[in-house]
């Protein structure tokens, strides 16, 4: 395996147009599958590769910055630190990079439905343009390859989300099958919340509802419609069951949550 050490954008562009690979913290990379023939490293390229706040508030997120390095900053949403405790153990933590984790389209992820609910933008370049552009985390693969320069949590002018979460593994060493995880945000200037429900583990790409009602109906017009949303991508009623009973513990933790705002 070769090692292509990146430190100029020209280079970079060339490399994304020759397909590749880049290596975050290897966890992925290195560990499963063959092996690439050569991967490139963006830690000599002229960028911020830690972790950073801007005077607006946004958090910055580089290329560099671990999961445990997030974990332990100061500045880190309560809610997404929650998640990222569940994510291995610590030394997986201090090698897995954010970036690494999110660019890396798996069929679950713990990280990106936390990430999606805080509304994270993406600044990222391709082998046709390479200048830095940028976009709304998703899930699609995108067509072209990217380097992903940093990803961005906006700052907090209206209320971040509430967020609660519920993993499923088949057993406490294994990895995630299933994550579900529920956001509960106020429609600015009316009495109504929009819950976004995040499941993933059940397709190959995560499955995002959105309901808006007032605060009162909420949670029983969710209660009532999940199943049908549910069996409506799966047809396997365990999966199905699983989810809303996962529902069922993540609506008492929000409702318990709203009642203390
Ligand atoms: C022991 C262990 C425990 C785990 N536990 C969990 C868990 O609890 N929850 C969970 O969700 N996942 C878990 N994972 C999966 C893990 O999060 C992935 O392996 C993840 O991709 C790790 O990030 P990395 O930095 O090591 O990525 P790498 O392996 O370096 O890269 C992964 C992918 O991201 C791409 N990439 C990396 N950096 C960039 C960049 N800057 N721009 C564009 N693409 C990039 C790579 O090219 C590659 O395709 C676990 C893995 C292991 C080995």
């Amino acid at each position: 395996m070769q090692w292509i050490d990146i430190s100029t954008f020209k280079a970079l562009r060339q490399m994304l147009a020759e397909d590749v690979k880049i290596l975050g913290g290897g966890t992925k990379l290195l560990q499963e599958g063959p092996l690439p023939n050569r991967v490139m490293d963006l830690s000599s390229l002229p960028i911020e590769q830690g972790l950073y706040q801007a005077p607006d508030g946004s958090v910055h997120i580089g290329p560099q910055t671990t999961l445990e390095d997030l974990l332990n900053w100061p500045d880190t949403p309560n809610d997404i630190k929650r998640v990222l405790k569940k994510m291995g153990a610590v030394p997986f933590r201090n090698l897995a990079t954010v970036i690494g984790r999110l660019a890396n389209r798996e069929d679950i992820s713990d990280l990106y439905p936390v990430m999606r609910l805080y509304q994270t933008q993406v600044t990222f370049v391709t082998p046709i343009t390479g200048v830095p552009q940028e976009r709304p985390l998703t899930w699609e693969s995108p067509e072209l390859p990217e380097a992903w320069l940093e990803v961005v949590i906006p700052p907090k002018t209206s209320a971040y989300p509430l967020v609660e979460f519920l993993k499923f593994g088949k057993s406490s060493q294994s990895r995630t099958l299933l994550n579900v995880t529920a956001g509960l945000q106020p429609v600015p200037a009316t009495p109504f919340w929009t819950l976004t429900l995040i499941v993933s583990g059940i397709t190959p790409a995560p499955q995002e509802w959105h309901w808006t009602e007032s605060g009162e109906a909420i949670f029983s017009v969710v209660t009532g419609q999940l199943g049908e949303r549910c069996f409506s991508v799966t047809a396997d009623p365990f999966e199905c069951h699983l989810i809303r009973s996962y529902w069922d513990i993540l609506a008492q933790r929000l409702e318990e949550r709203l009642g203390g705002i």
